[in-house]
């Protein structure tokens, strides 16, 4: 399976299928890396024992010179000092202007590699190689960052890799949370644009859960494509680009709460996302856009409640650190059905206080 992310000169494909690491040596000739330029592999300490030796094997086979960093998994790693070090490494290794960094990993090595590949030199060749279901996320659009203490994401650029390689190979090691975390990204894109496609991950949860190849690929190409539609058409997130983030104002403040780990990322976006349907029903939308939605996060084994503990003020102190809140108003991104959302730019900060009151109650 490929597709193609449309962005003029910038464009790239995705690949998808078993099998893919083997092949990458060819898939850098062809992204047009030159042989004689020292390439960088950025990889993590989960993910380097699995993946990392077959990687560098195909690129030494067909005459690359590889050099590899690992870094510590964990999101501690999307940092400004461990940016630091993989720079040194691409240093003395002698990486040039011709060279490419190669991100095998999850969103957290993507993320920094990415930021590392746009900056070093000025911006060198970019490849990624996602290996969590959540990456097929990450690794499309050309978000790319590292953490500061003060604010998550907020040093970074845009910077388009040259080809994603997702071999659904590797997704066979992820942890089962990790799964369930990573779907939630593929069926927010169901929700933002595609009622079919939100229907049928419904429908074939236990097969993605179970990570049947044929029902993960399609569900990866659908959610890349969705993704790349929309980056496609607004890459610098100018406008239309922020339906993506559906579930997350809510989303992020829990994570903000509770601490990065509590809750993975897409377990706080799916309560996030039960959160805006809760919303859309207060502004009139039809009450089954919660109904459905909450069927299809359960499904995918994902939390659609909140813990008691989480305090209304502190989550709307989260919020409120937000760039999305504006004089008392705040911008949420809410379904008017299954398939399609709205950006709305007036949503009483009382609305969102009470749908967070709802979102415990429901609790049972
Ligand atoms: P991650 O990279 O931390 O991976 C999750 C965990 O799974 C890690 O411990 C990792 O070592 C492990 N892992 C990865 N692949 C594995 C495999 N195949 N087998 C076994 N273990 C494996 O996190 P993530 O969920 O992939 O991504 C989250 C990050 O992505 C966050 O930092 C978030 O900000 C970022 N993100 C970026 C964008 C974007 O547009 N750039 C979009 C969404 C999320
Ligand atoms: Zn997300």
């Amino acid at each position: 399976r490929s597709i193609t992310v449309e962005l003029g000169e910038r464009s790239y494909p995705i690949h998808i299928g078993s099998g893919l690491l083997q092949g990458i040596g060819e898939r850098c000739q062809e992204a047009g890396f030159p042989l004689r330029s020292p390439l960088l592999v950025v990889s993590d300490s989960e993910v380097a024992p699995h993946f990392l030796a077959t990687v560098e094997s195909s690129l030494q086979a067909q005459g690359y010179t590889v050099v590899s960093h690992i870094i510590p998994a964990g999101e501690a790693s999307k940092s400004l000092a461990v940016y630091e070090e993989v720079i040194t490494t691409a240093i003395q290794a002698g990486l040039d202007r011709s060279s490419a960094v190669l991100a095998l990993g999850g969103g957290v090595v993507g993320d920094l590699a990415g930021f590392v590949a746009a900056s070093y030199m000025r911006g060198i060749g970019f490849l990624q190689i996602p290996t969590t279901i959540l990456a097929h996320d990450s690794s499309v659009g050309g978000k790319v960052a590292v953490n500061h203490p003060l604010a998550k994401n907020m040093i970074g650029a845009f910077y388009q890799p040259s080809m994603v390689l997702y071999d659904l190979d590797t997704l066979r090691t992820l942890p089962p949370r990790q799964i369930s975390s990573g779907l939630a990204e593929v069926v927010k894109h169901g929700l933002i644009l595609d009622r079919d496609f939100a229907y049928w991950c419904r429908d074939h949860a236990a097969e993605l859960l179970e990570l049947n190849v044929e029902a993960l690929g399609y569900a990866l190409e659908r959610g890349c494509a969705i993704k790349a539609a929309v980056i496609g058409n607004d890459e610098r997130e100018h406008g239309q680009r922020a339906i993506l983030n559906l579930g997350h104002t809510i989303g992020h403040a829990i994570e903000a709460v509770g601490g990065y780990g509590v809750f993975l990322h897409g377990e706080a976006i799916a309560i996030g996302m039960a959160g805006s349907a809760l919303l859309a029903a207060k502004l009139g939308k039809d009450k089954s856009i919660y109904e459905d939605t909450v069927s299809m996060l359960s499904a995918l084994a994902l939390p659609v409640r909140l813990p008691a503990q989480y305090g209304e003020d502190e989550l709307m102190a989260a919020m409120m650190h937000d760039k999305k809140f504006k004089e008392g108003k705040m911008t949420f991104i809410v379904p008017d059905a299954i398939g399609s959302v709205s950006i709305v730019n007036d949503v009483q900060q009382s609305s969102v206080r009470e749908v967070i009151a709802q979102l415990k109650k429901e609790e049972s």
